[in-house]
């Protein structure tokens, strides 16, 4: 069984006062792999203040340098100690018209200067409820396939968000869950990737509560946690969950 990751997404939040008073109250669990991903102005501030949890960053350009305004390059968050970088977020794909294939070039970016791209999947209520689930998150996944390789497959994080659970309050039921993070393994070996080292994360309201049981599913090797990553205690429990037994 792989070592649990769970990873914070802070999105758009945070001053440094804020994120001063959430450091003093976060702390390594051993037995678990734990990363913060913040927004890229507080990379600095947040990476000096970790003690044990890896840094982590929300987006990367697919460039590397040159005449990209406002873009970060994978090289920078390097240079700032990311460990992680979240790539095609569900709201970055909605909001901000990322389409598969850049997310693609985004993870291989990331993977070249040496990051772990963790690369979000999941489908919408529309598609869930259409029985299209499995078959839009194998087309994401086949994007990214298409342009970083079966073989550095195993570079990357994949975490399965389905847009409905995401900020919902209600996460997806430990079946739904387990359907797709075992059809997304499976779909990863029919390719030829080590699909037993890729790890594949679940996000969409995970909370104190539904921590456990989530963890416990087949093919869960951790959480992308939002709203609940805010929140020092909820974040630690939700850590602490993860602690393989
Ligand atoms: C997310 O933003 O990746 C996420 C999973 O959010 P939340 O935990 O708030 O549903």
């Amino acid at each position: 069984m792989l070592k649990k990751l769970v990873a914070g997404n802070w999105k758009l939040n945070g001053s440094l006062a804020a994120n001063e008073a959430l450091l003093s109250a976060l702390a390594a669990v051993p037995g678990v792999d734990v990363a913060v991903c913040v927004p890229f102005p507080y990379l600095a501030q947040v990476g000096e203040g970790l003690r044990g949890i890896e840094l982590g960053a929300q987006n990367v350009s697919e460039y590397g340098a040159g005449a990209y305004t406002g873009e970060v390059s994978a090289a920078m968050l390097v240079e700032f100690a990311c460990r992680y970088v979240i790539v095609g977020h569900s709201e970055r794909r909605a909001l901000f018209a990322e389409n598969d294939a850049a997310i693609g070039r985004k993870a291989a970016a990331a993977i070249k200067a040496g990051l772990v791209p963790i690369v979000c999947v999941g489908e919408t209520l529309a598609e869930r409820e259409a029985g299209q689930a499995m078959e839009v998150v194998g087309r994401q996944l086949a994007a990214v396939l298409d342009v970083v390789g079966a073989a550095k497959m195993g570079q990357m994080v994949l975490a399965y968000e389905p847009v409905w659970a995401i900020g919902a309050g209600r996460s997806a039921n430990a079946a739904q869950v387990g359907e797709v993070h075992s059809g997304i393994r499976a779909w990863l070996r029919a390719q030829g990737v080590a699909a037993d080292d890729v790890r594949i994360l679940y996000g969409g309201s995970v909370k104190p509560d539904n921590a456990v049981e989530l963890f416990a599913v087949a093919d869960v090797d951790g959480g992308l946690i939002g709203g609940a990553s805010l929140v020092a205690d909820d974040f630690m429990t939700i850590c602490r969950a993860a602690v393989v037994k």
